[in-house]
C-alpha cells in the first residue's frame, strides 16, 4: 500500500531555533498515527508546516501522490487535509450550528491576501448545508446544542463542534493538535472513542497530537516522539513509550 501522506527530510527553522528538524515519515491511509514529544519539541510546528503556515525551510510534504510542498493554507484544504487547533478556534458569538456551517476558512488565512483569494474560492469548497451539519451535529452528539451559542457549551463540548466543523467538507486526512487537552478524563474517553468512528466509519487518515500517554496507547496504531525537532523513536505506541529516550525526553515534563 502507497503512504497516503509522506514528510521527507522537514526542516522549520525560526533563525537560530531548529522547531522541526530533519523529520521524515510516512502515514498509510486508515491510521491513525501519533505525533508526541514534550513541550517545545516541534510538533504543532510540524502541523503548521504541513498545513501551509509556514513553508518548510527545506524538505518535501506529499499527500496522496502529490507534492504539497509550500502551498497555500486553502491549497492544502483543498487536496482533503483538515486541522484542528491546540487551542480552540470556534466564534464564541454564534450559534453551534453557525460554527459548523462557516467551515474552517477564518483560520487559514493568515495575511489579506490569502484571505482574499479564499474567499472566492472558499464557497465552493467549504460550503455545507444546513442538513449536513445537523448531521455532523448529531455525529458529534450534540444536535441539542444546535442553536446555544457557542460560549455556553462547555471546553469538552467545544472541542466536539471543532471536530465536526472539520468533518463539514470532504476531507482525506484530519490532523488533530491535542484533540483531548484540557477536558475531563470521562469526556477525552469520549473524544477518543469518536475519533476511532471518524476513522471507521468515514475511512479518514488521522494524524493526531495527543499529550495524554493513557489515550495515545488506546488510540493509535503508530506514533513517531520528537524532542528538539527530532524524531528519537517511532514504532508501536506500547514499545515507543517504554523507550528510555522517551521516557528521558519527557522527564521535569509536568503530567498534564
Ligand atoms: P510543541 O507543539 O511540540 O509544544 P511547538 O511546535 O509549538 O512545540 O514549538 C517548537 C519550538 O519552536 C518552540 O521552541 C517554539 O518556541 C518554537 N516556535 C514555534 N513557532 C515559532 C515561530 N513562529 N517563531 C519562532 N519560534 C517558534
Ligand atoms: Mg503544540
Amino acid at each position: 500500500m502507497e503512504p497516503i501522506l509522506v514528510a521527507k527530510n522537514i526542516k522549520q527553522y525560526f533563525g537560530g531555533v531548529h522547531a522541526v528538524d530533519d523529520v521524515s515519515l510516512s502515514v498509510f491511509p486508515g491510521e491513525i498515527f501519533g505525533l508526541i514529544g514534550p513541550n517545545g519539541s516541534g510538533k504543532t510546528t510540524f502541523f503548521n508546516s504541513l498545513n501551509g503556515v509556514y513553508k518548510p525551510t527545506s524538505g518535501n510534504f506529499y499527500f496522496d501522490g502529490r507534492e504539497i510542498t509550500g502551498l497555500k493554507t486553502f491549497e492544502i484544504v483543498s487536496y482533503g487535509i483538515k486541522r484542528t487547533f491546540q487551542n480552540l478556534r470556534l466564534f464564541k458569538a454564534q450559534t453551534v450550528l453557525e460554527n459548523i456551517l462557516n467551515g474552517n476558512h477564518i483560520n487559514y488565512s493568515y495575511n489579506i491576501f490569502d484571505a482574499i483569494l479564499k474567499s472566492k474560492k472558499m464557497n465552493k469548497e467549504e460550503a455545507c448545508s444546513e442538513e449536513k451539519a445537523m448531521e455532523l451535529l448529531k455525529y458529534v452528539e450534540l444536535e441539542d446544542k444546535a442553536y446555544s451559542y457557542a460560549s455556553m457549551l462547555s471546553y469538552g463540548q467545544q472541542k466536539r463542534v471543532e471536530l465536526a466543523r472539520a468533518l463539514a467538507s470532504d476531507s482525506k486526512l484530519l490532523c488533530l493538535d491535542e484533540p483531548t487537552s484540557g477536558i475531563p478524563f470521562a469526556d477525552k474517553e469520549h473524544l477518543m472513542e469518536l475519533i476511532k468512528q471518524i476513522r471507521t466509519e468515514k475511512g479518514i487518515t488521522i494524524l493526531v497530537i495527543e499529550h495524554n500517554m493513557e489515550i495515545i496507547k488506546s488510540l493509535v496504531d503508530r506514533v513517531v516522539a520528537l524532542d528538539q525537532g527530532k524524531i528519537i523513536s517511532e514504532g508501536n505506541p506500547e514499545d515507543v513509550l517504554e523507550d528510555p529516550k522517551v521516557i528521558e525526553a519527557y522527564l521535569g515534563e509536568e503530567e498534564p
